[in-house]
């Protein structure tokens, strides 16, 4: 007899995850997987960050009890990401506007906001993210209730974004509408806007009241921690609410820990108090209080000044190796396939490329050199290093 589950029809794979299912089912001994969204080494290895071992030491001999958080997460947690996101000095931090509750990563501080967004926004509001943008945005913000639109972003004929068509977008939505902008690091084109190009978005968005919901991804992967903050930064002082999504899952390689935040800034002490309480009950709602280990890894990295060091030089290391990354890509390719041209790779920034490959390309990668990227093109320059860039530029040239 029928039952709840008989009429249940199977869910679509997940785009990327079924990728990596796939290369893990491949048997070539030669296999590469540039489909991820990982840093990896030089070694092909994800890092355990030395800063994270030696935080990870000291917390093991206080042997602390594991009690519960509180709902908004660990203090010292949410007031580091605060210094990073916003700055220590920004007038958001010193006049206290600006709240943050530690999140199950980047994506759970972006439901957390997509939630409180649908509960308090006005019920005609929808969401606009990029076209394209990172694969779960449209999902999050659907299943929290709203409809998704996208902005024009990536120009497939200049590969950087077609500016006018964002500015034109962002002028005709109505007030209130939120949009979703990648703070740096765009994922998964690599396309960032200039700094006079952020200038007008942060002009219109605040002009036409729209909340601008900035997730922070990648922080330190484009030009470093500060540079990289600058766009958050610069709306927060523009005035009006903003929204922000960080993780550390990149910066600190702590994936598997789930360590983000959400921050929100408000006008004043007072409405900032507001809006933490109501975000407050969200995140009870929803799983009561965050876990303790990875928060506490960061926080004590960020508090102490010998541990935060190591921090900012071990990302700087990632960062320039994924650049040199794309220099070597480039160089290589151009020696091996002279009629094209892929210099816009090192213009690129952040752990992606859209590399231009079509997806019958990137299916003979796949199928005839066990070199797996996304469909549409995205390769994880991050993926690449010096064993087995040769294999993949020479698959690169057969498929072009
Ligand atoms: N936002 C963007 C743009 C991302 O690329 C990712 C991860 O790939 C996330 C959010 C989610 O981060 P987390 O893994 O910390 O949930």
């Amino acid at each position: 007899s029928a039952s709840l589950f008989t009429a249940i029809e199977m869910a679509p794979r997940d785009p990327i995850l079924g990728i990596t299912e796939g290369f893990n089912a491949d048997q070539n001994p030669g296999k590469t997987n540039l489909g991820v969204g990982v840093y990896y080494d030089d070694n092909g290895k994800v890092p355990l960050l030395e800063c994270v071992q030696k935080a990870e030491a000291l917390l093991i001999e206080k042997l602390a009890p594991r009690t519960y958080l509180p709902i908004e997460g660990l203090a010292a947690y949410d007031k580091a990401v605060q210094e990073l996101v916003f700055g220590a000095d920004s007038a958001v931090v010193q006049e206290k506007r600006a709240i943050t509750v530690q999140a199950i990563g980047g994506t759970g501080a972006l439901k957390l906001g997509a939630d409180f967004l649908k509960r308090f926004s006005a019920d005609n509001t929808q969401v606009w993210i990029s076209d394209p943008s990172w694969e779960n945005h449209r999902a999050l913000f659907e299943s929290a209730g709203f409809t998704v639109n996208n902005y024009p972003y990536y120009d497939p004929a200049t590969r950087g974004v077609n500016f006018s068509g964002m500015l034109d977008a962002l002028k005709s939505m109505p007030s209130g509408s939120v949009v979703l902008l990648h703070a740096c690091c765009h994922n998964p084109t690599g396309a960032d806007l200039s700094d006079a190009e952020w200038t007008q978005v942060i002009d219109v968005v605040t002009q036409r009241g729209l909340v601008p919901f900035l997730d922070m991804a990648y922080q330190g992967f484009g030009d470093g921690i500060e540079a990289d903050g600058q766009v958050v930064r610069r709306f927060t002082e523009a005035g009006g609410p903003v929204f922000v999504s960080n993780s550390f899952s990149k910066s600190f390689s702590l994936y598997g820990e789930r360590v983000g935040a959400l921050s929100i800034v408000a006008a004043s002490k007072e409405e900032a108090g507001r809006v933490l309480s109501q975000l407050k009950r969200v995140v009870r709602t929803n799983y009561s209080n965050p876990p303790i280990h990875g928060g506490q890894v960061v926080a004590t990295a960020l508090a102490s000044p010998e541990l935060r060091k190591l921090w900012e030089e071990e990302l700087a290391g990632m960062r320039v190796r994924i650049r040199e990354m794309r220099h070597l890509l480039v160089k290589k390719l151009k020696e091996q396939a002279p009629g094209h041209d892929f210099d816009f790779v090192t213009k690129q920034r952040g752990m992606f490329s859209y590399s231009g490959l079509t997806k019958a390309q990137v299916e003979r990668l796949r199928d005839e050199f066990s070199i797996y990227a996304v469909d549409t093109g995205r390769i994880c320059v991050a993926a690449l290093n010096t064993k087995n860039i040769d294999n993949v530029v020479a698959a690169i040239v057969k498929v072009l």
